[in-house]
């Protein structure tokens, strides 16, 4: 890959509860087209740092720029506009509506509500949705109620959702969460596909998956970035070990 400019880039950002650093000085940045992993003990901080890029949480102090694009003067739903997507645990889908209404709903919407009810579907818009209906790998469930889908399909619908909506940054906390072995094999294949066309950070706690298919990893610690580097470099490190058994 040829040097990119940074997508994202956080300087010494800092979150503040009331008190309580949950972030403190955490620098972090990433390229175009990368697919990161974000770990680290409980508490350490990562779901802080998705709030904090999705707009849910405003930092207290430091830098989040996407693009040339100042995050922390931004509204949540800006910043949805802006091109981050984020995939909450509980999944949002509508359970009453087949899978491809969920899809279609899901691209209309990006437009804005009124347009979501009322606008009619063009060719361009099916294709799109057929393209990422093949994608999550669920085409043969399209007419389905997505009520009736198993738990890993509906989190890969959810992620269809987000996708559909041609975000260029895409941040999913435990995609893998509840699932059977095979659900979880699928979905860390679906994050490598995803991943030829959009940047992905995947905060996971689930070391066997990260194991499995991440190639770069951030190891978040109280609040900061402990190490970064490829998953190799991070199993053989003292200070990785040390923080996650807590010696
Ligand atoms: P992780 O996702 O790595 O487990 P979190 O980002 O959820 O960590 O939490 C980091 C720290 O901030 C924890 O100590 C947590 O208790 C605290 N924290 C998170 N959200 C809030 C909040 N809304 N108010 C107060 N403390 C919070």
């Amino acid at each position: 890959k040829e040097m990119a400019a940074d997508l994202l880039r956080i300087e010494q950002l800092e979150v503040d509860f009331e008190g309580f650093k949950a972030i403190r000085g955490l620098d972090f940045s990433l390229q175009s087209g990368e697919l990161r992993f974000l770990i680290g003990p409980n508490g350490a901080g990562k779901t802080t740092l998705l709030d904090v890029l999705c707009g849910k949480v405003k930092p207290s102090k430091g830098k989040v720029r996407f693009k040339d694009i100042d995050l922390s003067k931004h509204q949540e739903h800006q910043i949805a506009q802006l091109g981050v997507g984020r995939k909450f645990q509980a999944p949002s889908i509508f359970i009453t509506l087949t899978v491809q209404e969920n899809l279609l709903l899901s691209m209309r919407q990006k437009r804005g509500l009124l347009s979501s009810l009322v606008a009619k579907t063009t060719p361009e818009q099916r294709d799109k949705m057929k393209y990422y209906l093949h994608m999550i790998g669920l085409e043969h469930k399209a007419k389905d109620k997505a009520g009736s889908l198993s738990h890993g399909e509906k989190q890969w619908l959810e992620i269809g959702m987000l996708l559909i909506q041609e975000p260029e940054l895409l941040l999913l906390d435990e995609p893998a969460a509840g699932m059977t072995d095979s659900e979880t094999e699928k979905t860390g294949e679906l994050l490598h596909k995803i991943s030829d066309q959009q940047t992905i950070v995947v905060v996971e706690h689930d070391m066997e998956f990260v194991r499995q298919f991440a190639k770069t990893v951030t190891v978040m610690h109280e609040g900061t970035v402990l190490r970064e580097g490829t998953m190799q470099d991070i199993q053989n490190d003292d200070k990785v070990a040390e923080v996650y058994l807590g010696r």
